[in-house]
């Protein structure tokens, strides 16, 4: 088995250029080894194709793996070619007369991995085919589609027990990102393997930071994060399609490179907006949450959702496509009780409308939380964080809590003397005092509580409402055009039986610079020249060659690269993500690339060493002895004296008669005339059995020059 092991490794590196397991992987793959079957649950992202894919090639025969999505077929068999591995996929994709090319490939041994859908696993012709073959392992990626209780279910998937029953030999690994364990079971007991182990991955994604803003200003807060890094790849999720284009138009309008995707489209609108998006041809897709299903692009910097999501498992999925190459990544989510009245409309008429909602509120708890975000997420993933993660906008910002009792009661207060029909925006209305139509025909400026909540500004005031509900002082009356509604916590708040403690919302200013597109700093500018030069070229490749140019390398190769600067294959090979096929096939072009850039930052470097006499002349010019200099410029007299002597070469009007007296000069260059013109000054200064000191030596040397050129 070791020795299965060790070469499992020797492939992770050769084909796939990685130099060590993640977390799980090599367990798994011991597993899958010994012929056992398994159960994989990793969040995207967490690397789970490896798992099969190695298996594939440590042992002799072929895997086959079936796959619900099309183009995520498409995207893996894409990238194992890229790897110089022998892989395809077969689907409705394809012409009837490719399909036969494939499988005569495959029973003629060619294939190693081939990817097929589950209609096609399912056809009565390709059972044959698959009898005839030596497989090493069956992976059932996408697991979840098989249970009803998973969010993907697909009518296919639950055949897909007979694979146990009529190839019982064969290992299989089931594959999924969804956790919950109804879903787990189900997975099991359908594939007919019970009892096999599962493997749960941690769901932390620690490369995502976790940020949620109140939706105010989204568009500002948008640009803002877009123009902090203008060439990165990233996502806004939008509820509904008119948004998604809304946004779409303002971003473009403001100089974005952006577009947007929804099921309004055609499929052809929609597949070339998304294989633009993949090439890095588009860099912002606004898009319903249809979008990225199938996508493996593993260098989305960012996902922003515009609206609030309706639970936390579809959240979690839609970050999860930001970072995939485990390079930090930024999510934000806006949040207001808008999307929430919306979502809860939506969820009316639903026979499982209880679920729906205990869904979405975990979904607001999760918006409002005031302690580590992360930590709210994954207990509910059912995992437990031991620490705050220090990447959420709690973490980074612990919310300050105040005393919100006068402000519950004055809320409270306007609430009853409206008679409880009165949804939020008004209410606020009511308490700043405004004089809207409004608020005046129902004679709202007359209560008692107008205008007593002046001093704190309309957005204050939403925040403070927000906690309010939070805390259960408030309910929303869906049914009652969303009238805020004084519960009995409320009541009781009111009449000062309980405490109010809220947070403290944004200060304006706080909020303002938040809002203000700060320039990228210049080492993160220089840091990045060479990143960007290996992006151009990346580009061009992948450009060449038709196909995504994270499929060439991905970010985090590029990163690696930075960091290492490879100027030769062997060193190029230590960088994660470079195996032998690229480095076969990409290695000299990056190699050079890499080497000029070294090259060009080393003359540029000479040319600012170079310019460093001209600081000593300056010096020189105000009247300060090279002592003097040496002491202003911390470094050492001789080499203010080598800049003296350049400066006298080149012709300037500096006085070396102060530090060389003319006796002096013709003894030396008498020496030098002798000897030849010398490199060093050492032999010089032995010739003078070390009785002359170095600068005037180099000082005299500067007169020879002058006088033989
Ligand atoms: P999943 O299918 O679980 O969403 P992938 O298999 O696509 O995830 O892997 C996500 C990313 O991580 C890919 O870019 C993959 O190449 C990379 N990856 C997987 N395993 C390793 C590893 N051991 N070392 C470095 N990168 C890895
Ligand atoms: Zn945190």
């Amino acid at each position: 088995m070791s020795d299965l092991i060790e070469k499992a490794k020797r492939i992770l590196k050769e084909s796939f250029g990685y130099n060590a397991f993640r977390p799980l992987q090599e367990e798994i793959i011991e597993n899958t080894l010994a012929s056992k079957d398994g159960l994989v649950i990793m969040p995207t992202g967490g690397g789970k194709s490896i798992c099969f894919q190695l298996p594939a090639l440590v042992q002799a025969g072929a895997c086959l793996v079936i796959s619900p999505l099309i183009s995520l077929m498409r995207d893996q068999v894409e990238a194992l070619k890229q790897n110089g591995v022998a892989s395809a996929y077969l689907n409705s994709s394809l012409s009837a007369q490719e399909q036969n090319e494939i499988e005569t490939k495959f029973l003629n041994q060619e294939i190693d991995i081939l990817y097929v859908s589950p209609e096609k696993l399912l056809s009565r012709d390709f059972y044959q085919v698959i009898k005839s073959v030596n497989l090493n392992l069956i992976a059932v990626d996408e697991a979840h589609c098989i249970s009803q209780w998973g969010h993907d279910f697909r009518p296919e998937y639950t055949k897909l027990g007979f694979l146990k029953k009529r190839l019982p030999k064969v290992p299989i690994m089931a594959l999924t990102a969804t956790a919950d364990k109804a879903t787990r079971t189900d997975i099991l007991n359908q594939l007919g393997i019970p009892s096999a182990p599962t493997y749960l991955a941690s769901f932390d994604r620690p490369n995502l930071s976790l940020k949620v803003l109140n939706a105010h200003k989204r568009i500002e807060s948008i640009i803002k994060l877009i123009k902090q890094a203008p060439d990165e790849s990233g996502i806004v999720y939008c509820l509904s399609r008119k948004s998604c284009e809304t946004v779409a138009a303002k971003l473009i309008a403001n100089g974005i490179d952006a577009d947007f995707y929804h099921a309004g489209l055609t499929s052809e609108e929609r597949n070339e907006t998304q294989e633009k998006f993949i090439r890095d041809d588009l860099k912002v897709v606004c898009a319903t949450i249809a979008f990225g299903m199938g996508i493996d692009k593993s260098n989305v910097r960012w996902v922003i959702h515009y609206n609030l999501p309706k639970n936390l498992e579809s959240y979690y999925q839609e970050i999860g496509r930001a970072g995939r190459d485990g390079l930090d990544s930024k999510t934000l989510l806006f949040y207001s009780y808008a999307d929430v009245v919306q979502l809860k409309r939506f969820m009316e008429d639903s026979p499982q409308k209880e679920l729906l909602e205990a869904k979405l509120n975990r979904m607001q708890q999760f918006a409002e939380a005031t302690t580590c975000r992360r930590r709210v997420l994954l207990s509910y993933f059912g995992e437990q964080m031991e620490q705050d993660c220090g990447n959420c906008d709690v973490c980074r910002n612990p919310p300050k809590f105040i005393n919100g009792t006068v402000l519950a009661q004055k809320a409270l207060s306007a609430c009853a003397r409206t008679q409880e029909k009165v949804g939020m925006g008004l209410l606020i209305d009511i308490l700043r005092g405004s004089n809207r139509q409004e608020v005046t025909q129902n004679d709202y400026h007359k209560i008692k509580t107008y205008g007593v909540g002046k001093d704190h500004s309309y957005l204050e005031w939403s925040h403070y409402i927000g906690q309010f509900l939070n805390l259960g002082l408030f309910e929303i009356a869906f049914d009652h055009h969303n009238a805020l509604r004084i519960t009995e916590a409320g009541r009781r708040a009111l009449t000062g039986d309980i405490p109010v403690q809220i947070t403290q919302p944004e200060t304006e200013q706080a909020r303002k610079e938040r809002m203000t597109v700060k320039e990228p700093t210049k080492t993160a500018q220089r840091s990045s020249e060479l990143f960007e030069r290996l992006r151009t070229l990346r580009k061009r490749i992948a450009g060449e060659l038709g196909i995504p140019a994270y499929l060439v390398f991905n970010d985090a190769t590029l990163e690696d690269m930075v960091t290492r600067r490879p100027t030769s294959e062997e060193s190029l090979l230590d960088v994660s993500g470079v195996g032998q096929q690229k480095l076969n096939r990409f290695g000299d072009q990056f190699i050079k690339e890499i080497i000029s850039y070294i090259k060009e930052k080393n003359a540029e470097g000479a040319k600012m060493k170079g310019a460093t006499h001209l600081i000593t002349y300056e010096f020189l010019q105000e009247g300060l002895s090279p002592e003097q200099i040496a002491e202003k410029r911390k470094l050492n007299v001789v080499t203010i004296f080598s800049h003296l002597a350049t400066l006298y070469e080149q012709g300037k009007n500096v006085d070396i008669r102060n530090h060389l007296t003319a006796e002096e000069e013709a003894k030396i260059i008498e020496a030098i005339k002798a000897t030849g013109e010398p490199d060093q000054l050492k032999p010089l200064f032995d010739h003078f059995n070390e009785q002359v000191p170095y600068h005037k030596l180099r000082l005299a040397v500067a007169v020879y020059k002058k006088q033989n050129v």
